[in-house]
């Protein structure tokens, strides 16, 4: 995965840590929402600031991993507006979107 393939010196990290943390604030506010594609990929729409190297699909990792309450929301929002479901095995193999959900793909 790109998040892990990247040279992760403190720069990069600290940038990734900032990036995470106003996607957080972002969803809890509700001014960021979480976007499910056709074949149950995830993508965030409304993402602010300077995101760095910190792609969709590393975010939601690390928001999961972290149990973030603003991200189960966001996703109960999103499946309950698209009428899909986040789909683990397209996740894991890394269909992501690096335009808020418009097109996806793994490259
Ligand atoms: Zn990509």
């Amino acid at each position: 995965m790109p998040c892990t393939s990247i040279p992760m010196t403190d720069r990069v990290k600290a940038t990734q840590e900032a990036a995470l943390d106003r996607l957080r604030k972002a969803l809890g506010a509700g001014t960021a929402s979480v976007v499910i594609g056709p074949t149950g990929g995830i993508a965030f729409k409304g993402w602010p600031g300077e995101r760095g190297t910190l792609f969709d699909l590393c975010a939601y990792r690390k928001l999961l991993a972290s149990n973030s309450p603003e991200l189960r929301r966001a996703l109960a929002k999103a499946e309950a507006l698209s009428g899909r479901k986040v789909n683990q095995a397209t996740v894991a193999a890394g269909v992501h979107s690096h335009d808020g959900g418009a097109t996806w793909g793994k490259g």
